[in-house]
This record gives structure tokens, C-alpha cells and sequence, in this order.
């Protein structure tokens, strides 16, 4: 049994607490490589903001769970040799599809965890969800569960009223399970492509497809029921169309990928939103950043030249998240 507080993490209790009260939202970056994980650190210590290092089931399957728990440690390490003696660094796991896989992931220093079963019945999700809340909350470890479910890359309907979390059913859900925060669905979606371009409409001047907008008067009810509660937002990366474009232009084929524009996220940010997953913007940084040097550098192979502006690529990308759109710059309590 590993306690995450040994390896210097921190859970989201606290962290959460402020962002709700301040306004902002704390970054949930997945991360299943080092350059991942470096550029994360980089950006989170240079803007002074908390962070979410998340893993999900795949990566821990991509990387080994191991390798993982000590990246997480190692980034706490490193964040304090680039001169950041007290960051707030937690280790999450990203859609836990069971308890066991949970509570594997207690057990190995995670200090939060996602139970996910949304997909479930109702009294099912609130069960599975309870005992995975009961047994993390005995070593403080932070749990966020999720109601409603968010289209996939794979599903047949994306964004249909019925896959919205009910405002109805939060207060019996967080009250049942002691979830310390709740994902919801309101219209973000997993993946690079979001909706289908019947879903959007078109802008006439670039020809780009325009998204539909996220629901907020459903957020808004959410909020007033559970006023102060955390609220996750999932699916939510933007699909920066500057990174399709050079991913296309460089021997890509990634036509008509889109995203939830960064007002959105900007303006959920500033309600009970606390924490904005992002994960398919980091893929998109680091793909575009490879193909352009490897077409412009056939003759290289080595995979620090084309890692490092991959690398650089993301950290620009995870700055400009926390600055310009979550807002939790500067918001470390010290640095
Ligand atoms: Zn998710």
C-alpha cells in the first residue's frame, strides 16, 4: 500500500474548493509518455497552477500502471527542481470502469480516482459509486463520479437531450454516493470529433464547421441544485483547427475534426466547472509538431529531434489552456 501523500501528491479537496470560490477551473491533462508528462510539469510550475496529471485505462495498458505511478511521482520531484518548492500535483485516474480497478489504484498512490458508471442503471452507478467512495475516502483519496453519458467517437447519437445529466437526479446522486465531484454531460463529447457536420452548422467565410453550443441553462440547474459543488466537465479539447490544418498539410487526414470552442470553456469555467479534462488538443500538439519535422527532416531519425518540438509543442498548447481559457494561473497557494 502506497499513500500518494509519501510521494508528495496532493488529492483535489482543497483544490477544488478554491476554484469553485475563485472562479476557475483546474487543468486535467491525460499523459501516458514522458514528454507528456514534462511538458505538463514545465507549464504547470512556469504559470504557477495546480495540475491534473491523469491516466486512463489505456494508458495504464499503453505505459504499465507502474511506470505511471512513478512518472507521477517523478513529476512532483521535478516540478521542485525547476523551482516550484510546494506544487499541487494530483494523481487521477480517468474513467475507472470498476471498484477494483479503483481501488488498485488507491492502493498504488493514486490520489484521485474517476468510478464511472454512467453507463450503468441508475441505482447501480450510485451503488458501485458508493463503495468505491467509502473505501477511497478511508486514505483521503478524492473520488469524482459521473452522471449523464457524453457521446464517443464510436457512438451512433452525439448530444441528443436524453444523454444530458437529469438536474433532477444530482442532489439524490451526490447525496447517496459522497462523490466529492460529478462529471456531467451538457454536451461535450470524447475525441477529435465531436459531432458529425450535420450536427454543426458551417462558417461561410472558412468553410470550418461551427459546433453546437454546450447547454448551459442545464449547468445552470445543476448548479443551483448543488450550489458550491464541483462540477467536471469531460470532452472537453477545442481540436485547435491551426493543429488539423498542419497534421492535414504534412500527410494527415483528419477532414472535418472539431472541437468545444475555448469561449465555451472559458465561460464554464467560471461557474461550479472546476475541472476541464483535455486530452485529444495534447495528441493534436504532439502529431502536428512530429509530421511538419519528419516532412521537413527526412533525413533525421533520431526521435529526440522530432520529440522535442513535440514536447515544446504541448507545453505552448498547456499554457495557453491555463492561461487564457481555465484561468487557474497563478493561483498555486505558494510556489
Ligand atoms: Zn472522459
Amino acid at each position: 500500500m502506497v499513500n500518494y501523500k509519501d510521494l508528495g501528491l496532493v488529492n483535489t479537496r482543497e483544490m477544488f474548493k478554491k476554484a469553485v470560490a475563485g472562479g476557475y477551473a483546474i487543468p486535467a491533462f491525460n499523459f501516458n509518455t514522458m514528454e507528456q508528462m514534462q511538458a505538463i510539469v514545465q507549464a504547470a510550475v512556469e504559470t504557477k497552477s495546480p495540475v491534473i496529471m491523469q491516466v486512463s485505462k489505456g494508458a495504464r495498458n499503453y505505459a504499465n500502471a507502474t511506470i505511471l505511478r512513478y512518472m507521477a511521482e517523478g513529476a512532483v520531484a521535478y516540478a521542485k527542481e525547476l523551482g516550484c518548492e510546494h506544487p499541487e500535483i494530483v494523481l487521477h485516474l480517468d474513467h475507472g470502469d470498476s471498484f477494483e480497478l479503483c481501488k488498485d489504484c488507491i492502493d498504488m498512490g493514486f490520489s484521485s480516482v474517476m468510478y464511472d458508471g454512467s453507463s450503468l442503471p441508475y441505482e447501480e452507478n450510485i451503488k458501485i459509486s458508493r463503495q468505491v467512495v467509502e473505501y477511497a475516502h478511508k486514505y483521503d483519496v478524492t473520488v469524482e463520479c459521473e452522471l449523464g453519458v457524453l457521446a464517443g467517437v464510436e457512438d451512433e447519437v452525439a448530444s441528443e437531450v436524453s444523454h444530458y445529466t437529469k438536474p433532477e437526479e444530482v442532489i439524490d446522486f451526490a447525496t447517496r454516493t459522497g462523490c466529492d465531484s460529478l462529471a456531467i454531460s451538457i454536451g461535450t463529447s470524447h475525441g477529435a470529433y465531436k459531432f458529425k457536420p450535420e450536427q454543426c452548422t458551417r462558417d461561410p467565410k472558412t468553410g470550418k464547421l461551427v459546433p453546437p453550443p454546450l447547454a448551459f441553462d442545464v449547468l445552470a440547474e445543476i448548479e443551483q441544485k448543488l450550489p458550491g459543488f464541483p462540477i467536471v466537465l469531460h470532452g472537453s479539447s477545442s481540436v485547435p483547427q491551426d493543429e488539423v490544418d498542419t497534421i492535414n498539410k504534412y500527410g494527415g487526414n483528419l477532414p472535418d475534426a472539431v472541437g468545444i470552442p475555448e469561449e465555451q470553456l472559458r465561460k464554464a469555467s467560471k461557474s461550479a466547472v472546476c475541472k476541464i479534462n483535455i486530452d485529444s488538443d495534447s495528441r493534436l500538439a504532439m502529431t502536428a509538431a512530429v509530421r511538419k519535422y519528419l516532412a521537413e527532416h527526412p533525413d533525421h531519425f533520431d526521435p529526440r529531434q522530432y520529440l522535442k518540438p513535440a514536447r515544446e509543442n504541448m507545453k505552448k498548447m498547456y499554457i495557453h489552456k491555463i492561461v487564457d481559457v481555465l484561468g487557474s494561473d497563478g493561483k498555486l497557494a505558494q510556489c
